[in-house]
């Protein structure tokens, strides 16, 4: 029998190499990190006037079908502002290594499970509220931690 620290360390290593999200949005080959537009670029950490962006925006078109990035469970319904616009909706989904926030998705349930690379939802009129902006799913770690990794 293993000592239970190698058992550990084997959970820790199979976490750790358990591979990169799915890809989020259709008609994309790969996850794509929103660049520097007029609204600021959509890195981990950047500049939002005195705050700065808690998650990473993944390039998307306003209608496009959404994937779920792991195989996890939908908890609950997850808005990204305060005051109701076009775009203000999302979910939580919360995984065996993950627990992630997406934004600007209309959903196609709020609760259940959900499998890696499943349809999730579709994004929403992003151009609506920021004309020109380079649409994108916003993704943040529940923890706000840098989700990048996993892109
Ligand atoms: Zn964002």
């Amino acid at each position: 029998m293993f000592p239970i620290r190698v058992l550990i360390l084997l959970a820790l290593i199979s976490v750790v190499l358990s591979g990169p999200w799915a890809t989020i949005c259709s008609g994309k080959n790969k996850n794509t990190i929103r660049n520097h537009d007029d609204f600021g670029s959509g890195k981990y950490g950047a500049s939002r006037g005195g705050r700065k962006h808690k998650g990473v925006d993944v390039e998307c078109t306003d209608g496009s079908d959404v994937y779920a990035p792991f195989d996890g469970t939908i908890v609950r319904q997850a808005k990204p502002y305060k005051k109701d616009n076009a775009i203000n909706d999302g979910v939580e989904i919360r995984g065996e290594a993950n627990c992630v926030k997406m934004f600007y998705i209309h959903p196609k349930k709020y609760k259940g499970s959900i499998k890696k690379g499943e349809k999730l939802g579709i994004l929403l009129p992003m151009q609506q509220v920021y004309r020109g902006i380079k649409s994108h799913v916003h993704i943040q770690n529940c923890d706000l931690s840098d989700p990048t990794s996993y892109l």
